[in-house]
C-alpha cells in the first residue's frame, strides 16, 4: 500500500470494505472503476480499458463511466448479477484540503435497485430476509421502491417449514434473498430456489439472527413500542427475519426510509396455499411453452389503469383468500361496478389521470425526484375531489366508504402548484424549477437576471452603432463568459478599447470592460438564482415527505379501487357471473369456461361444460378420453374457477357455487427438471408424494395422467392406488384424468368416485371432437387416430395399428380390468412392445402338426423362429 498515490490509498481502503461490489469510484464527472473492477466492468459493459498511474510501476487498470449515465450502467451489472457500490465526493473537491473525503452512500444490489427503467412497474420488487431452524421459518420480505414491508412465519418440522418456505417464495418471487445457511445446505430446497425463482443470494452473519438484537434494529426504525402495540411481540421468527432484513437496508441504502413505515404481518392460513408447480400449471403468470405474459391469467385479468392498482392485483392473483367475508366484500364491488357501466367509465378516467405515488414517494424518500415528479404527483392530485365526490355521491355503502376514506391532500396539491413550474426541466441543479412569485428572493434575481439580458441587448445595439459593425454581436460561453464577436472582414473597424480574447476560423471575440462589469452581476445572480432554487426545491420534497404516510395511506385507496375496476372491466366484457361461496365442500359450476383458452380461441366457440364436486358421492372424477379432447382443459378450467372465485373475480360460467378450498394441487405434464438430474418419472412422483402429504378433505387437486412415465403396469398400478388412497382416506375434490381405462373400475367400488368421459365423434378414419363432457367412460384413447391428425405419415399410422392389434391380441390388454390377483401378479411385469414376437412364435407353434413333422422340418422351424427372434 506505501507505494500507492493516497488517492489510490483511499480507493483501495473504501473497496476492502466492499470486496463483494464493484465500487463505482467518483472522480469529478466520472465514476472510475480500478484493477480486477475495472477489468470486469469493461467486459461486463464493454467498454475500455484504460491504465492510471497509481504510484507502482505497473499502471492500474482502469475504466470509467460518466455519473449522470450511471443509472443504466448499474442496471446492466445487476441485471449481470453483480453488486454496486456507489462511492461519492463527500466535500467541494474545490474547497478540499489535500484528497477530497469520498465514501460509499450506497450499494445497490438486485432487490435494492430504484432506478425504475429497471423495474417491470406492475411487478414488486422484492428483496427477502429468511431465518429458518428446525423448529420453524420467518420471511420478511421488502420492496424499497414503494415502501412495503410484510412478514410472516410458520412453525413445523424440518421438512415442512422448508415445504412452507418453498411455497411462500414461489408467492413472493424475490430478486434477492439474504438467509442463514441452513437453507442452502438443503440441496433440494436450494435447487428448487433456484429453479423457480433464479434469486440473487446471499448468506447473512449468523450472529445478528437472534431476538434481542433485531427486535432493537426493529425499535429504532419504527420506534419504541412498535412490535408492541403492532402485536408482533410472540412473532420471533417473523422478528428476526425482519431485523436481519432492516439491518442489510441500514448496511446497503444509508439513508432512512421513512416510506417504510409498517409491518404487515400475516399469517401463513390467511391465503389459499399454491405450491410453485401449480402457480406454473395453471399459468398465473406466464405460460409454459412461451414463458410469456400473453395467454396468462394475470394477462387477462390485468386491465388496471395505475401501476399501484397492477401490482396490488398481481399480489391478489398469486393469494387468492380463504376467508369468505373479504372474498363477498369484492365481489359486492364488482357487482355495483358491472351494474353501472356509466359510473364505471367515469370512475376509470378519473384513475387514468394517476401515476405511480408509491414509486414517486420513494423517488422522494431516496432524494433523487425532480421537478417533473412533483408535477406527476401534482396532476396526480388534482382528480382527487373528483374522485371523491363521484365515489361519495354512488349509492353503493363500499363505494361510500371509499370516498369518504380519499384524503384529497390539497396542501400538497396547492404547495407543488405553487412552487413548482408546469414544465420543470430534468435537472433540478439548473434552475427554471421555481415559479415566480413563490419565493421573493427568486423574484429579485430573476430580474436582475433579466435586466441583465436587456442590457446586452442595448449594448450590441449601441455598440452596431459605435462601431459601424452590423454583423456585431454579444454572445456567451462557458468558458469565456460574455463577449462581442466581429467577423474577420470586418476586424479593421474594431475601436481601440476592444480587448481580444478568442480568435476563430471566421470570426474574433472579444471584451470590454463595461461588459465584463454586467457580467458579474448577472453571472453572480444567475449562480446565487441556481442554488436557491435547489434550496427552495429540497425544502419542498422535504416537506412532501413529511406527509408520506396520508401518500401512501391515498395510493393503496387507489390500487384497492383499480384492481376491482380491473376485475369489474373483465367480468363485464366477458360475460362472468358472480360466484356464490359455500363451505360444504360443493364445487357447482354450470355451463363453465376456461378463461383463457375462450379468449385466445378467437374464431371457434368454446364449449362449457358443468362440473359437479363435493365431499361426499362426487369427490373423484375420473376421466378418460382421447388425447387432444379438452381433459386438460376442463380440469384447468374448474381450478381457474375456484382460483377466480377466491380472488374475489367473477367466474366465466352461467352459473357457479364454489367451496373455498384451502389448497390447489397440480400435476399436469413434464415438468422439465431434467437439469436437475431427476428423470421425468420421478419429478412426477415427487409432485405426487407432495400432494399425498399435504392435500386435506379441504384441498382441490388435479392430477393429469399420474403414472405415465413408467411401463403400463407400473404406472397403472401407481396411478390406482394414488386414486384409492386419495378418494379414502384424504377425501379432496379430485379430478383425476387418465388413459388407463381400468381406472373406470373404481366407480361403484370406491365411494365418490365417478367417471366422466368427453365426447368424441368417429367418422370414418376421422375423429371429431365435440369437446362435451358426459358421465360414463370409454376405453378408447384415439392415439394412433390424434397421431395421424397430427401429420404422420399413413404407413407409419398403418403399421401402429397393425401392432397395436396385435399386441391387444397377445396380451389380452384390451382395456378389460384384470382381478386383483391378475394386477398383483403382473406388477413386476413390464409391457415390451417386442413381445408381440412371441405370440407370433406361439401363433405359429400351434400350427405344426407335430405327428407329421420330419426332424428336419422341425430343424428349420427352429431356425426361423431364431432369426425371427
Ligand atoms: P387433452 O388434455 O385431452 O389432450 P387439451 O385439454 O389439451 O386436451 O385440449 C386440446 C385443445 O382443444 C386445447 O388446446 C383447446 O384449443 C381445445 N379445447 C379444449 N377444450 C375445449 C372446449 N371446451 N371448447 C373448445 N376448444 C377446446
Amino acid at each position: 500500500m506505501d507505494d500507492l498515490t493516497p488517492m489510490m490509498k483511499q480507493y483501495m481502503n473504501i473497496k476492502a470494505k466492499y470486496k463483494d461490489c464493484i465500487l463505482f469510484f467518483r472522480l469529478g464527472d466520472f465514476y472510475e472503476m480500478f484493477f480486477d473492477d475495472a477489468i470486469l466492468a469493461s467486459k461486463e459493459l464493454e467498454i475500455t480499458l484504460t491504465k492510471r498511474d497509481c504510484g507502482r510501476e505497473e499502471k492500474a487498470p482502469m475504466c470509467g463511466i460518466p455519473y449522470h449515465a450511471a443509472d443504466s450502467y448499474i442496471s446492466k451489472l445487476i441485471d449481470k448479477g453483480y453488486k454496486v457500490a456507489i462511492c461519492e465526493q463527500l466535500e467541494d473537491p474545490a474547497l478540499a484540503k489535500g484528497i477530497v473525503e469520498r465514501d460509499v452512500i450506497r450499494v445497490i444490489t438486485p432487490g435494492t435497485i430504484t432506478d425504475l427503467n429497471a423495474l417491470d412497474e406492475k411487478s414488486n420488487n422484492f428483496l427477502s430476509a429468511i431465518f429458518v431452524d428446525e423448529h420453524g421459518v420467518g420471511i420478511a420480505f421488502v420492496d424499497i421502491s414503494t415502501g412495503e414491508l410484510y412478514t410472516t412465519e410458520f412453525y413445523g418440522n424440518k421438512k415442512d417449514n422448508m415445504s412452507f418456505l418453498l411455497d411462500e417464495l414461489g408467492k413472493i418471487v424475490p430478486s434477492e434473498i439474504i438467509t442463514n445457511s441452513i437453507v442452502l445446505e438443503d440441496e433440494k430446497v436450494s435447487k428448487a430456489i433456484q429453479m423457480a425463482i433464479n434469486p440473487y443470494i446471499d448468506v447473512y452473519d449468523e450472529q445478528l439472527a437472534n431476538v434481542e438484537n433485531c427486535q432493537e434494529i426493529i425499535a429504532k426504525h419504527f420506534g419504541q413500542g412498535y412490535i408492541k402495540n403492532s402485536g408482533l411481540e410472540d412473532k420471533k421468527y417473523s422478528i428476526i427475519a425482519t431485523g436481519i432484513l432492516l439491518n442489510y437496508l441500514q448496511d446497503t441504502q444509508k439513508i432512512t426510509m421513512e416510506h417504510i413505515n409498517d409491518i404487515s404481518f400475516y399469517l401463513p392460513n390467511k391465503y389459499m396455499v399454491l405450491d410453485i408447480n401449480t402457480r406454473i400449471n395453471l399459468e398465473i403468470n406466464e405460460t409454459i411453452r412461451g414463458k410469456e405474459k400473453k395467454g396468462s391469467l394475470i394477462w387477462l385479468l390485468d386491465r388496471t389503469s395505475t401501476a399501484m392498482g397492477g401490482r396490488l392485483l398481481k399480489n391478489w392473483i398469486e393469494q387468492p383468500l380463504l376467508d369468505k367475508k373479504e372474498i363477498e366484500y369484492r365481489l359486492d364491488i364488482i357487482e355495483k361496478f358491472t351494474e353501472n357501466i356509466i359510473f364505471m367509465d367515469d370512475v376509470k378516467n378519473c384513475l387514468k389521470e394517476i401515476y405511480d405515488l408509491e414509486r414517486i414517494m420513494g423517488k422522494i424518500v431516496y432524494g433523487n425526484c425532480n421537478g417533473r415528479d412533483l408535477i406527476s404527483l401534482k396532476s396526480s392530485l388534482y382528480i382527487l375531489p373528483k374522485l371523491k365526490q363521484l365515489l361519495i355521491a354512488s349509492e353503493d355503502p363500499n363505494l361510500n366508504e371509499i370516498g369518504k376514506n380519499i384524503d384529497t391532500l390539497n396542501d400538497i396539491y396547492n404547495l407543488i402548484d405553487k412552487a413548482i413550474v408546469d414544465d420543470p426541466p430534468v435537472s433540478i441543479k439548473e434552475g427554471g424549477v421555481i415559479k415566480t412569485d413563490f419565493n421573493g428572493e427568486i423574484n429579485e434575481l430573476r430580474e436582475m437576471s433579466t435586466k441583465g439580458k436587456e442590457w446586452l441587448a442595448k449594448l450590441e445595439e449601441k455598440e452596431k452603432e459605435r462601431t459601424g459593425i452590423k454583423t456585431l454581436k454579444v454572445g456567451y460561453n462557458r468558458l469565456f463568459g460574455y463577449y462581442i464577436e466581429v467577423t474577420k472582414s470586418y476586424l479593421n473597424m474594431i475601436p481601440e478599447d476592444y480587448i481580444r480574447k478568442q480568435t476563430l476560423s471566421n470570426s474574433e471575440r472579444f471584451i470590454i470592460p463595461e461588459l465584463k462589469e454586467m457580467e458579474a452581476k448577472i453571472l453572480g445572480a444567475e449562480e446565487k438564482l441556481i442554488d436557491l432554487e435547489y434550496n427552495i426545491f429540497i425544502k419542498v420534497r422535504e416537506n412532501i415527505k413529511s406527509e408520506t404516510r396520508r401518500i401512501q395511506n391515498v395510493s393503496k385507496i387507489i390500487a384497492n379501487l383499480d384492481a376491482l375496476l380491473s376485475l369489474s372491466e373483465v367480468a363485464y366484457n366477458n360475460n362472468y357471473v358472480r360466484p356464490e361461496l359455500n363451505s360444504d365442500g360443493k364445487i357447482e359450476i354450470r355451463n363453465g369456461r376456461h378463461p383463457v383458452v375462450e379468449k385466445m380461441l378467437k374464431d371457434i366457440l368454446f364449449v362449457p361444460n358443468d362440473t359437479h364436486l363435493d365431499n361426499k358421492d362426487n369427490r373423484t372424477i375420473i376421466l378418460t378420453g382421447p388425447n387432444m379432447a379438452g381433459k386438460s382443459t376442463y380440469m384447468r378450467q374448474v381450478a381457474i374457477i375456484t382460483l377466480m372465485a377466491q380472488i374475489g373475480s367473477f367466474v366465466p360460467a352461467e352459473c357457479a357455487n364454489i367451496s373455498i378450498v384451502d389448497r390447489i394441487f397440480t400435476r399436469i405434464g413434464a415438468s422439465d427438471n431434467l437439469s436437475q438430474g431427476e428423470s421425468t418419472f420421478m419429478v412426477e412422483m415427487n409432485e405426487v408424494s407432495n400432494i399425498l402429504q399435504n392435500a386435506t378433505e379441504n384441498s382441490l387437486i388435479i392430477l393429469d395422467e399420474v403414472g405415465r412415465g413408467t411401463s403400463t403396469f407400473d404406472g397403472l398400478s401407481i396411478a390406482w392406488s394414488v386414486i384409492e388412497y386419495i378418494a379414502l382416506n384424504i377425501k379432496a375434490k379430485t379430478l383425476f384424468a387418465t388413459h388407463y381405462h381400468e381406472l373406470t373400475q373404481l366407480e361403484g367400488k370406491i365411494k365418490g368416485i365417478k367417471n366422466y368421459t368427453i365426447l368424441v365423434e368417429e367418422k370414418g378414419k376421422e375423429i371429431i371432437f365435440l369437446r362435451k363432457i358426459v358421465k360414463g367412460s370409454t376405453n378408447k384413447s384415439y392415439g394412433i387416430e390424434v397421431a395421424r391428425l397430427a401429420g404422420i405419415d399413413e404407413d407409419i399410422i398403418n403399421r401402429a395399428n397393425e401392432i397395436l392389434n396385435q399386441i391387444e391380441k397377445s396380451q389380452g390388454f384390451n382395456g378389460s380390468l384384470k382381478t386383483d390377483k391378475e394386477m398383483k401378479s403382473k406388477e413386476t411385469e413390464q409391457l415390451n412392445i417386442f413381445e408381440y414376437n412371441i405370440s407370433k412364435i406361439i401363433d405359429r407353434l400351434k400350427n405344426i402338426d407335430v405327428i407329421k413333422l420330419t426332424p428336419m422340418e422341425a430343424i428349420n422351424i427352429l431356425y426361423e423362429i431364431v432369426e425371427s427372434a
